[in-house]
């Protein structure tokens, strides 16, 4: 056991500055909310050196209990343990990410490291996991709920990915894959990092002639912010990116573009990821051999909805090859309209453009015009209404509850009979100290056996609007509005008895399903009709709702290729069970495109030398997720369609009962299959993207 860290003696601050500290202690605010008025930065690090110290004590006092186990001394003491810990953490984690300040950053910065700490001691104490497997054998026996069971298997669970399983030996060897192949997680992503930066373009008056106005002058804000007045700064990000490629007519300009985001981490410089990835994966692939799994992607997806990577790669396959089809067909009028331009050999710089004048001509849509009627209260009203068509749910803001930023909005959500359900915090504006994105995260889960009520946060980077005016949206921030809050859902109406089994706790194939599925209702045209109105209250005309609905299964061959060549290439990469010496991920890819056949002209969406997502993300063998979640959603969105009601009572009390409220306290397949009868297949998804 390491002995750097304090004492919890030596971390404990005199009584007075305990009081003054508001994250320590009972909290008296208004149901238990974090006391966010009142904490200020330096109150994190001594809380959480407290509840550190308090979840290691109440780890080992468990472990070295000389009773013999029993599910109640052991598994349920362990949900009872490091609450304090989990309630710094939550009220922490949540201003990390949606109030990235100087001071919070830097707060995350020495705690990661403590909490990276504990928890392998925890996961790696031989006299807790004896415990645990000791139940574990006997568990047949035990006479426990089938909550309780599953709770038992999934701590044994994780444990035993953990290595604690493994003999003395290799437990130390998967310790220190572990820690390497954290470092080289932040070693990749450092670099990837500083390569973007290294390829920021700027770009002349005349390059960037045609572009609208809004891109434009923000480019030239950023150059004149880098000391270089009269150019024009694109970063090479996604963001700056794929607009640019979009909108900007000078070809050589899009080259430019293109070539910076396209080969981030995969240039003949410093930066350059290849050697990462290949250590990456040979100790991916060790540590799978250490755990007995034949490969890095049968260890992870062990731990999945799906099970194996023949079962990911059978509906990735299955979705790919009419995808590769369409956007062939995709490609023909791509390389008609270029044509009339005099571009006879079209490349990847010049998809986005060429596509959105197809898109454009096609339907006659303008961003601008359809903003005009998507005000953003009108979206919440529609996703509030959704939600008590659905659940008999209803949101009223509560002013009583102090925020973590201003803008915050704080609803009580309630049953259908008045009863209170949990608190919603909607924080959905862009701030400077935002992360870009959107997310869910939960503050406090609900469970029984603590009778802990949820606490929900959701974040957006919306555009706050002018002081006077309305704030408006485009329809995808509407799309990820419903997202978010379907989340939201996921985490309020859970009514599993034990914490780490409640809410959003599900495996990573499965956790998108209740958000996903929750985005169809914006676009059922009774909800958005009913609320999508202009500033003189007039509905959306019926002709640009039309268009709307129709433009969304526009360019689907380009996405889903692009998509899913590099959740394929994710999984075949994992799949390997050794590396040659002279591996090359560049070479590798380039191998593994051409017989795929997937288009010079579209490529993948995360080249391999930056695709965070696996290498630096938690992803690895799972970039499937997507896919397989879509899949379902689209499933079991058609459930309601084939009902004839969007709002059929029935299948929305199923879809809660079975779906929303059950968290991981079983199998999620079972959970679908109790939901729609059956398992899902491609068949609506390939409907959703046009591609069937
Ligand atoms: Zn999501």
């Amino acid at each position: 056991m390491s002995t750097s860290l304090p004492s919890a003696a030596q971390s404990t601050p005199p009584r007075a500055e305990q009081s003054a500290n508001p994250l320590i202690g009972a909290w008296s605010t208004p149901d238990g909310v974090p006391p966010y008025d009142r904490i200020r930065p330096e109150h994190y690090e001594p809380a959480f050196d407290l509840a550190i110290a308090a979840a290691r004590e109440q780890s080992q006092r468990i472990a070295n209990d000389p009773a013999a186990p029993t599910f109640e001394n052991t598994i349920e003491a362990m949900e009872r343990s490091g609450r304090e810990l989990s309630r710094v953490a939550n009220t922490f984690f949540t201003v990390a990410s949606a109030d990235a300040t100087p001071a919070n950053q830097a707060i995350q910065k020495n705690i990661a490291p403590k909490l990276a700490r504990l928890s392998n001691e925890t996961m790696l104490d031989q006299a807790l996991f004896q415990r645990v497997d000791t139940l574990y054998q006997q568990r047949a026996d035990l006479g426990l709920t089938p909550e309780q069971n599953r709770l038992l298997e999934q701590t044994h669970k994780r444990f035993v990915r953990a290595g604690a399983a493994l003999p003395a030996d290799a437990r130390t060897r998967v310790a220190a894959i572990n820690e390497e192949l954290a470092n080289l997680g932040v070693a990749f992503g450092q670099k990837l990092l500083a390569d973007q930066k290294a390829n920021d373009v700027f770009l002349s008056a005349a390059e960037v002639e045609g572009l609208p106005a809004d891109q434009a002058s923000a480019a030239a804000a950023a150059a004149e912010a880098a000391g270089k007045p009269g150019q024009y700064l694109f970063p090479a990000t996604r963001s700056a990116a794929e607009p640019f490629l979009t909108a900007a007519p000078n070809r050589d300009a899009r080259e430019k573009i293109w070539r910076a985001f396209t080969f981030r981490g995969d240039n003949d410089n410093a930066n350059n990821t290849s050697a990462e990835i290949k250590r990456l994966v040979e100790l991916r692939i060790e540590r799978a051999k250490l755990m007995g799994a034949a490969t890095h992607a049968d260890f992870v997806l062990a731990d999945s909805m799906a099970k194996t990577p023949s079962a990911a790669m059978e509906l990735l396959m299955g979705v790919y090859t009419p995808a590769l089809v369409r956007a062939n067909e995709e490609l023909r009028d791509i390389q008609a309209l270029a044509a009339k331009d005099g571009v006879t050999d079209v490349q990847p710089w010049d998809w986005r453009y060429y596509a959105e004048q197809v898109r454009s001509e096609r339907f006659a849509l303008d961003e601008a015009q359809v903003k005009q009627y998507m005000p953003l209260d009108g979206i919440v009203e529609a996703m509030f209404e959704t939600t008590q068509k659905l659940f008999g749910l209803t949101a009223h803001e509560r002013t009583d509850i102090p925020a973590y930023a201003d803008g915050v909005r704080v609803f009580e959500i309630r049953e259908a009979d008045g009863r209170k359900l949990g608190l919603f915090y909607a924080d959905w504006f862009a701030r400077p100290t935002k992360r870009p994105g959107a997310w869910m995260n939960s503050v406090r889960v609900p469970n029984g056996l603590l009778g802990e009520t949820p606490i929900v946060v959701n974040n957006q980077n919306i555009t706050p609007p002018a002081a006077g005016e309305r704030a408006l949206v485009s329809l995808d921030e509407a799309q990820t509005l419903f997202h978010e809050f379907g989340h939201g859902l996921h985490g309020m109406l859970s009514t599993a008895h034990y914490p780490s089994l409640s809410g959003t706790a599900v495996s990573r194939d499965f956790v998108e399903f209740p958000s996903q599925v929750y985005e169809h209702w914006i676009t059922e045209p009774t909800i958005l009709q009913a609320h999508a109105r202009n500033a003189e209250g007039e509905p959306m005309p019926a002709e640009m709702l039309e268009s709307l609905l129709k433009a969304q299964t526009f360019n689907q061959g380009f996405f889903t290729v692009q998509q899913l060549s590099s959740a394929i290439l994710d999984m075949r990469l994992h799949q390997l069970t050794a590396l040659p010496a002279d591996f090359d991920a560049g070479k590798w890819e380039a191998a593994q495109l051409r017989e795929l056949g997937v288009p010079e002209e579209i490529g993948m969406r995360h080249r391999l030398p930056h695709f965070s997502h696996i290498f630096d993300g938690g992803y690895s063998a799972s970039y499937y997720a997507y896919t397989w979640a879509e899949a379902m959603d689209a499933d079991g969105f058609d459930a309601f369609k084939e009902a004839g009601n969007v709002f059929d009572p029935e299948l929305a009390a199923k879809l809660r009962r079975e779906v929303y409220e059950v968290g991981n306290t079983r199998d999620p397949a079972e959970s679908y299959r109790a939901f729609r009868g059956r398992m899902p297949t491609a068949d609506a998804l390939l409907r959703n993207r046009g591609l069937k």
